[in-house]
């Protein structure tokens, strides 16, 4: 396969540089989805529109198992920077965490995969809006999965760009390898007075002052040292002058963490770090915005992509993936089936970029790597009896 996706690498640039040069927002992926179904219905798959909102679902083969390829397709509200032929044509959005190679790079597996006999169903999962929620909430995935694309599917792969591995090497850990986040809102609510007398009023800043403390505290000194998280705030309003001591404090704020447990107990101590307002004589009001989970690689499917990836690229190019508590939506897919995501190098001495900056740009011969290695893991999946039926008796036990 990868032999196969070199030779594709003109095509997987093409593809890639056409994303790029038109990026669009999260759930506005309209020209987008329409230029990813037209290629897939080109190579011969059955292709669904406007699933998920604006996502795309593409079937190839028959029957089961059914595996299923994920690729984002949004881009982020950023003025790009880099001065090159492909450069963002639409003002103010950018690909700047690599979604365009994601897309190239599915594409590319599809094709590679419409040229072989498979003994089941690759099912590509082009999904909107990864890095934001809609209106109610809901990021892509989640649009996705209510609109069914997990029906049947019992192994789920996706990549993730990584600028800084170098091209030709992936990364690959099972267990945790992204955070769950949720939001929360909050409002400190005291009196309102003149600011010469505060002992007639209940100083908002003062009550939000002492929650703060106690909002610092709950990582350091009520979290097991062992728990992964975070908590932190992101805004902080209150007040119109100085003199008037204003009624209401807002504060908003983000929470990690990767064990469901750890998030009730996160919860749990926000909610009690604002009773501090009561315990005051204020009040308060809290809301927390449920966001989507950790990120959690199954060990049989990271197992099964490292052995792949060995095979393809050389033991010392399949390196660890070191786990952090960003978001990624992915981790929706995986509540429902045996998964997982690899990082693919994206680096080289001229592409030494960070993800959602306006410089990003990737080293493109990267792209025939994503591609074989999304395809030959399907391919293997589909092969390996043996595997599959080590793999259904160890599901038996879980
Ligand atoms: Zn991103
Ligand atoms: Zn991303």
């Amino acid at each position: 396969m990868l032999e196969k996706a070199r030779a594709m690498q003109q095509q997987l640039t093409d593809w890639r540089r056409e994303f790029h040069m038109h990026p669009e927002l999260g759930f506005q992926e309209i020209r987008t989805a329409a230029k990813v179904a037209e290629i897939l219905e080109q190579i011969g798959y059955r292709v669904r529109r406007g699933v998920g909102r604006t996502g795309v679902v593409a079937e190839f083969g028959n029957g089961k198992p059914v595996v299923a390829i994920r690729a984002d397709m949004d881009a982020l509200p950023l003025q790009e920077s880099n001065q090159v032929p492909y450069a963002s044509q639409n003002p103010g959005v950018m690909h700047a965490c690599g979604h365009d190679s994601h897309m190239a790079m599915a594409l590319g597996a599809a094709a590679l995969l419409s040229r072989v006999k498979i003994s089941g169903t690759v099912r590509f999962l082009f999904q909107p809006s990864e890095e934001v929620a809609d209106d109610e909430g809901l990021s892509g995935a989640q649009r996705m999965i209510q609109d069914g694309v997990m029906d049947g599917v019992e192994l789920v792969i996706a990549l993730h760009v990584e600028p800084t591995t170098p091209s030709g090497a992936i990364r690959i850990e099972s267990g945790p390898v992204s955070g769950g986040v949720d939001s929360w809102f909050g409002e400190i609510i005291g009196i309102g007075g003149h600011g010469a007398h505060p002992h007639q009023s209940i100083d908002p800043f003062y009550l939000t002052a002492h929650v703060i403390l106690a909002l610092n505290g709950i990582v350091s000194r009520r979290l097991d040292p062992f728990d992964p998280a975070v908590v932190s705030i992101g805004s902080l309003h209150g007040g119109f002058t100085e003199n008037v001591i204003p009624e209401r404090v807002k504060i908003t704020g983000t929470l990690r963490y990767t064990e469901k447990r750890v998030q009730e107990q996160i919860h749990a101590e926000i909610r009690r770090a604002f009773e501090i307002a009561r315990t005051l004589g204020g009040n308060y009001n809290l809301i927390f915005q449920i966001g989507t989970p950790p990120m959690i690689n199954s060990p049989k499917a990271s197992d099964f992509i490292e052995s792949v990836a060995v095979d393809l690229l050389g033991r010392q190019n399949v390196l660890p993936w070191k786990n952090e508590l960003g978001a990624e939506d992915f981790g929706c897919f995986m509540e429902l089936a045996t998964g997982a995501m690899f990082a693919l190098g994206t680096g080289s001495e001229r592409f030494q970029r960070q993800l959602h900056n306006p410089d990003f740009d990737l080293d493109e011969s990267c792209l025939p790597v994503g591609a074989a290695l999304l395809a030959e893991t399907v391919l293997r999946f589909f092969r390996e009896n043996k595997y599959q039926r080590h793999w259904n008796n160890i599901r038996k036990f879980i």
